[in-house]
């Protein structure tokens, strides 16, 4: 599909500038050929004036001047000719490469759709097998009792919480990477960010026994509010999950920058530089306990920093824990 792409924006390419290329040619012949006509017409009014003056020999003809000029016009068509060829097969190397570096970033994009939408599907997939697996052998079983299928109701609920858990994911990255006109933007103290999320965080700390310390200074900047909670809540979100049990989390604001610091599992140089691609979960995250995650936080965390013209930065060590700063 690129490769017929290329081609196409390379002929596009060589169409304009062979238009250029023979309309300037066109002018330029016929100006000289104007010049050229000019001239000749001097030279015999000239001669033709000598002759009338003076005796000049026979040999001096004006037609001599006519077959110059005639061979000039024809160097000139072919000197002009060879210039457009030239023309012809540089710009279509140069338009062949620089339609591939036109179609680069785009192929790439794709590329990456398409692994988005695979990594999504299987996401989604696994627990519709799960779900379809659990509900036929439900069926099959004619001595079920209501103990069994409750429990079975149970774990199918678990599933179906589950991908309702991505399509919510999904639609988050959809909304935060897409264009940002609809989306009001106005000053906001990071201070009240951090304690919205904390909000929305406290239930799952006590759960896990995690607790948060909150060290909030005024911080205001501009952005948008609701997207800025949502990314707070998933910094003390991953926070919690990846600390250990009786664990302390902070969050702090400070000048225009709000940090969430945790003394958890900690991440690998390795995997530092791609925790923010969509679907990466560190293998230790996996093997934990507590497995729930699709890689999706983080990178919609991303987004929404860069939706609010905000840096993120991670500092971490294994086993020591992380510290993830935004500043605006
Ligand atoms: P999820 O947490 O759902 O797996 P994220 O996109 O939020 O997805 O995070 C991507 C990966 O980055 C996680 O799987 C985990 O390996 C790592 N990670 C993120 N936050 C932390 C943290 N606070 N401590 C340790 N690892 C983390």
């Amino acid at each position: 599909m690129f490769k017929e792409a290329r081609i196409k924006l390379t002929v596009w390419y060589l169409a304009i500038i062979m238009t250029i290329s023979l309309s300037f040619s066109g002018v330029i012949y016929v100006g000289v050929n104007r010049e050229l006509t000019r001239l000749e017409s001097f030279q015999r009014t000239r001669i033709q004036g000598i002759i009338r003056g003076f005796p000049v020999p026979v040999e001096v003809s004006p037609s001599l001047d006519s077959d110059a000029v005639a061979e000039s016009r024809a160097r000139i068509i072919l000197i002009l000719g060879l210039i457009n060829l030239s023309i012809l097969v540089l710009s279509g190397l140069g338009g062949y490469f620089l339609a591939g570096l036109t179609l680069d970033p785009i192929k790439e994009m794709v590329d990456k759709q398409k692994e988005f939408v695979s990594n999504a599907s299987h996401e989604l997939r696994t627990p519709l097998t799960s779900l379809t697996t659990e509900i036929e052998v439900a069926l099959r079983d004619k001595n079920i009792t209501l103990g069994a299928a409750k429990k079975l109701l149970a774990s199918n609920l678990e599933e179906v919480k589950k991908m309702n858990n991505l399509s919510s994911y999904l639609l988050k990255l959809n909304r935060f990477e897409n264009d940002s006109s609809q989306i009001e933007f106005k000053q906001v103290d990071l201070k009240d960010i951090a304690l919205n999320a904390m909000d929305k965080i406290i239930p799952l700390a006590a759960a896990s026994k995690v607790k948060i310390v909150e060290k909030l200074h005024i911080a205001k900047v501009r952005g948008n509010e609701e997207s800025l909670t949502e990314l707070a809540t998933i910094l003390l979100d991953n926070a919690v999950k990846y600390s250990k049990e009786g664990g302390n989390i902070e969050i702090k604001t400070y000048g225009m920058s709000l940090e969430v610091v945790d003394h958890g599992i900690g991440i690998s140089e390795e995997d530092i530089p791609h925790i923010f691609d969509r679907f990466y979960r560190a293998d230790s995250s996996r093997s934990k306990e507590r497995t729930d995650g699709y890689g999706l936080g983080l990178s919609i965390a991303k987004s929404i920093a860069d939706l609010n013209s905000a840096g993120i930065k991670v500092d971490s060590k294994v086993g020591r824990g992380s510290t993830f700063t935004v500043t605006f």
